[in-house]
């Protein structure tokens, strides 16, 4: 007879661990116990030692799908002398460290049970087991049981509590566990506010609205989103005329993966990806002119998902269409949630709204995922995804909070091992979305009982997350340079231990020496950096206005060449302002009023979009860049010229040629080819010069799949060339290298500490 304590921490709670545990136990001939604490799973065996081995090598092997083990401690003791197995109810011990699990989708067998006419959730649309269901979205506190969770209103049927004590039953502990008898209810309203239905009938309503090209607000599993009938241009063209959205691209949601099929080309992996319980949204090419084009108007790609809560397959299986599902909010605002202001605010964008009495704790937006350089690259990491921990190489020296970025925000908890990002929070910009981002920090804070030592933010004073972080008095808080943060995001996602060679190509970040950087080169270990090498500094022609037009930063190119000879030029740029417009933009350019410089890659998209008439004025981030990744050659093209000098890539030598092609009337496809070629010829040329091995390719331009697949490729020999598998290579992922940075820092002599 032996006895062993087993201390376990991970994703452990609310994935059927306990009823694995005891199962196993069982069949063992083991005693003991489980249950769950604050911190994770504790249990107690006692038996054979040969069964305790057994009983070892199955907690690895056969645990449940969404589990997962991150530290085990072991312990060998006396026997107690248990005289059975047992699981006991949990406890609030220890810190606050067991992780929440994200929300998952609806699983097979519960999608079985859904469309039985015999069981008793036949149809119901809260059906959950304890393999998929909401989580992050319900959970209110921890542990992770009933009372913690939004379902804590609910009473449990006879039925329910059967299923849920029973440690053999696929809903044993399932925290959202209900049934028709017990469980939430729909409710449809009108745009006036009038209860039009509750239960079948509000959702067969609901199904003859969408047929008839009306629009719909639909309480989902993080938010409300906006759904109208995909096929249906009028209606499609109506939400974006509401939503205040001009160009932007608005996801689709399809009934399964071979209606999915008919409208667009998804690989094998983007297909696995489609399907994976988190059902992100996935960015695949699509068939032309099956679809609206106003869904993606000039894009090549739209972003597919499936259904993944239990309401949305009732609606996909009566409907069999595809919908365009878009985030149920304004602009970029922050998406609702709670039902009373989606009957306030909602009310202006659909004609009904489909809700139901389960409140959603917190806001997660959908998440959504691309293909680039043949890897699944976050886009936006939140449902599914969220609040995973991200595991580190190394222990962090204290706990930190990291405040995140300004556009794309997420927050993020950096303690030991680990750290762990937030949903996806998004841009900072409105009143409402500060608000949003305050309750999201302090959420999370509560949640895991955390109280940080130190707060990092990004080093732009005019970051409203910046100036948040600076005000707190719990604890200092130190600033961090934008794409050094950038780097250490995928050099701590990648475990390195040693110097990396940063390539941070992005839109904009506020650089040490006060201009707008995004074209860097930085040599990183995760407590400093030196800037090896960045792009010559253009002028951002009227400041902010040159970030969102293209046709600016061209014109900046055109007047470095060709000085006031470019207002002649009859090229694109030129010809999308007035005569009096170019002459009082040339001199801000010259005098440099309102035009401050950058290095920054995104704006080299910027201007060749321009150049080439693709884009002029954008309406959305990055769209100018979107548009030119359609336009590719297939055949293989050189470089075009540029020169380094002390650590400056001037980029001029390649614009005067490529506009000579242009107007030489060679191919944008070859023109956009070989400007793709030149970057990875720059990458190449700034890496054999640093001298440094591995290379962490890192920021929004990144997300480009024929770009990163050209400098993967041009980097392939001599190189170890790494990219951002757990966050997005964007703004979203800055957080994680923020909390790194924080925890590893000697503050007796930070570097940027002011
Ligand atoms: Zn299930
Ligand atoms: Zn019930
Ligand atoms: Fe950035």
């Amino acid at each position: 007879m032996e006895r062993v304590h087993i201390r376990l921490k991970g994703c452990l709670q609310g994935v059927g661990f306990r009823p694995f545990v005891y199962n196993t136990a069982e069949r063992l001939g083991l005693f003991g116990y489980v249950r769950n604490d604050s911190s994770g799973v504790e249990l107690e065996l006692e038996g054979q030692k040969v069964a305790l081995e057994h009983f070892l090598v199955l907690l690895e092997e056969k645990k449940p799908r969404l589990a997962h083990i991150a530290s085990r401690e072991l312990q060998f003791l006396k026997p107690f002398g248990y005289a059975d197995f047992q699981i006991l109810p949990s406890t609030n011990h220890g810190p606050k460290e067991s992780s929440v699990l994200p929300d998952i989708a609806t699983c097979g067998e519960c999608l079985k049970e859904l469309a039985d006419p015999n069981d008793i959730r036949f149809a119901h649309p809260f059906i959950t087991c304890c393999h998929c269901g909401p989580r992050f979205t319900i959970v209110t506190g921890l542990p992770y049981d009933r009372p913690n969770t939004t379902m804590n209103a609910f009473e449990m049927c006879l039925a329910c509590k059967a299923e849920y004590k029973n440690p053999l039953d696929r809903r044993f502990h399932a925290q959202p566990i209900a049934c028709p008898s017990c469980g939430p209810t729909l409710s449809l309203f009108s745009k006036k506010g009038e209860l039009l239905g509750q239960g079948k009938k509000a959702l067969d309503k609901t199904l003859e609205a969408i047929k008839a090209g009306f629009t719909l607000a639909l309480k989902g599993i993080g938010g409300y989103h906006l759904m109208a009938d995909a096929r249906n241009e009028s209606a499609v063209r109506t939400l974006r005329e509401r939503k205040g959205r001009a160009n932007k691209p608005f996801a689709v949601m399809f009934p399964d993966l071979a209606s999915i099929r008919r409208y667009a080309l998804p690989s094998r992996l983007e297909e696995a990806l489609i399907l994976a319980p988190e059902r992100p949204i996935v960015l695949v090419k699509s068939k032309p002119a099956i679809l609206p084009d106003t869904i993606a108007p000039g894009l090549e790609r739209i972003g597919v998902f499936l259904p993944y809560s239990p309401l949305h397959h009732l609606i996909f299986k009566a409907l069999k269409v595809p919908l365009v599902a878009t985030s149920g909010n304004f602009s970029e605002e922050p998406i609702v949630k709670d039902d009373d202001e989606a009957l306030e605010t909602l009310t202006r964008y659909a004609d009904l709204i489909l809700m139901h009495d389960r409140p959603i704790a917190r806001r997660c937006d959908d998440s959504v995922l691309k293909v680039t350089g043949g890897m699944p690259t976050l886009v936006r990491r939140s449902r599914g995804y969220a609040p995973l921990p991200v595991r580190l190489p190394f222990r962090l020296k204290r706990k930190v909070l990291a405040a995140g970025g300004f556009l794309k925000n997420t927050v993020a908890l950096g303690f030991e091992d680990q750290v762990i990002l937030s949903q996806h929070i998004g841009d900072l910009s409105s009143f409402e979305a500060m608000e949003a981002y305050q309750r999201a920090t302090k959420d999370l804070c509560a949640l895991y009982d955390f109280k940080p030592a130190l707060i990092v933010h990004d080093l732009h004073p005019a970051y409203p997350s910046s100036r948040w972080a600076k005000v707190q008095t719990k604890a200092p808080s130190v600033g961090i340079q934008h794409h050094f943060a950038h780097v250490l995001a995928c050099m701590a996602e990648n475990g390195l231990e040693d110097e990396a060679l940063g390539v941070a190509w992005d839109g904009a970040g506020f650089g040490t020496d006060g201009t707008v950087w995004g074209g860097e080169f930085l040599a990183c270990t995760y407590t400093g950096f030196k800037r090896l090498a960045h792009f010559r500094p253009l002028r951002l022609i009227g400041g902010e206005l040159a970030q969102k037009e293209p046709r600016r930063m061209a014109l900046c190119v055109l007047f470095e060449l060709f000085g006031e000879e470019a207002l002649q030029l009859k090229l694109p740029p030129t010809e999308s302002f007035s005569k009096q417009e170019l002459r009082v933009l040339f001199e801000a350019w010259k005098l440099g009023i309102n035009a401050p410089l950058t290095s920054s890659a995104g704006r080299l998209f910027d201007a060749f979009a321009s150049l080439l008439g693709v884009c002029q004025v954008s309406s959305y981030e990055a769209e100018a860049a979107m548009k030119l990744e359609t336009l590719l050659s297939k055949e293989t093209v050189s470089p075009y010229p540029f020169t380094i000098e002390a650590g400056m890539i001037d980029t001029l030598p390649m614009f005067a040629e490529a506009i000579r092609e242009n107007l030489r009337g060679v191919p944008t496809e070859r023109i956009v080819s070989r400007f793709l070629a030149t970057l990875a010829d720059v990458c190449f040329r700034v890496s054999v010069d640093a001298g440094i091995p591995q290379v962490c390719l890192t920021g929004g331009v990144f997300l480009n799949d024929p770009l990163t697949t050209r400098v993967q490729e041009k980097l392939k020999d001599g190189f170890r060339v790494f990219r951002h598998n757990h966050t997005p290579p964007g703004d979203g992922g800055i957080s994680l290298g923020q909390a790194v940075y924080g925890g590893m820092i000697d503050l007796e002599q930070p570097p940027n500490f002011p």
